[in-house]
């Protein structure tokens, strides 16, 4: 028997490395006519690294005291700057101490217990009401700064650099003329980063600072307005917005566990060209089925 246009489709989207779960999915994918795009480890290459390791005066660490600390309280977590937290300590020096107690909130950062001490790692404007000058210096370079707080004080800053992909501009101007709407981008990261990167990638509409339940709010807004909107995301953080999607595609390779449950594809090669391939591959499906 020849293949329905729509099974064969998804043979084809694998060949591009895109695992699609169902037939209908594959069908919804052509329907998209919006995108939401999340920034780090979906435009980005997701394999940050730490940069800058700035113990804060008065803190009485130095900056492998402060690297360690962070470190220890980051080695549970699966997001892609906790890795490069726990990368960069490892490359100088050996062991990490344990930790214990540990608890994560998306888009936010971690909180550990390491060696007696209460260690909290994550978004400065998050974790304290007035950031430090030294984070928004951090974060004018377009690096992601992340405060580390021991035991209630303000002791360092850590700066983290990552790279666009190489295929984020094309993808998003591919997206645009598919779907005849530029894609914004959805980020809990900093706006001052999040500009940085979205000029690069050739975004204009860019919402930044945003917790799980905003980038939920933003797609529901865009899918009441009457948009069917595709989401493309790798991180717990992205899973509510891509549940709420008309389609939700993961990023497979760094992409956390619960992102890859959630979405309705999965790119499993580590290509964002990749997503208007999709697109375009259902639409010739579709145009078949009909
Ligand atoms: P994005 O939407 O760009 O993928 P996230 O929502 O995952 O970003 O993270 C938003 C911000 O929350 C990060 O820029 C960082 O400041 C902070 N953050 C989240 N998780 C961590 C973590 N494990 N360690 C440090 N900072 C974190
Ligand atoms: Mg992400």
């Amino acid at each position: 028997a020849t293949m329905p246009p729509l099974l064969s489709a998804i043979a084809n989207a694998g060949r591009h490395g895109v695992l699609v779960k169902s037939a209908v999915v594959m069908e919804r994918i052509g329907q998209v006519d919006a995108v939401a795009l999340d920034k780090t480890g979906t435009l980005t290459e997701g394999s940050p690294r730490v940069t800058d390791v700035r113990p804060l005066p008065g803190s009485g660490l130095d900056e492998e005291e402060l690297l360690t600390l962070a470190a220890a309280a980051e080695r549970p977590s699966e997001h892609p700057l906790a890795r490069a937290v726990v990368d960069a300590a490892r490359e100088r020096g050996p062991g990490l101490p344990g930790a214990e107690d540990f608890t994560s909130a998306p888009g936010v950062g971690v909180t550990a217990v390491v060696g007696g001490r209460t260690v909290a790692v994550g978004a400065p404007a998050r974790l304290l009401e007035d950031t430090p000058g030294a984070a928004a210096e951090l974060e004018e370079s377009g690096r992601t700064a992340v405060l580390v707080v021991v035991d209630g004080t303000p002791a360092g800053l850590l700066g983290i650099a990552d790279r666009l992909r190489p295929d984020a501009a094309a993808t998003v101007a591919a997206l645009a003329s598919l779907t005849g709407t530029a894609p914004v981008l959805l980020t809990g990261d900093n706006p001052r980063a999040a500009a940085h990167l979205a000029v690069e990638a050739g975004i204009d509409d860019v919402r930044a600072g945003l917790l799980p339940q905003d980038k939920l709010a933003a797609v529901q807004e865009m899918e009441g307005a009457g948009r069917k909107v595709l989401v493309v995301g790798d991180g717990v953080n992205d899973a509510p917005a891509l549940a709420a999607a008309h389609t939700g595609i993961a990023m497979g390779r760094a992409g956390s566990d619960l992102a890859l449950e959630t979405a309705d594809a999965v790119i499993v090669r580590d290509e964002l060209a990749a997503v208007p391939a999709t697109v375009a591959l259902s639409r010739r499906a579709r145009r078949l089925v009909v």
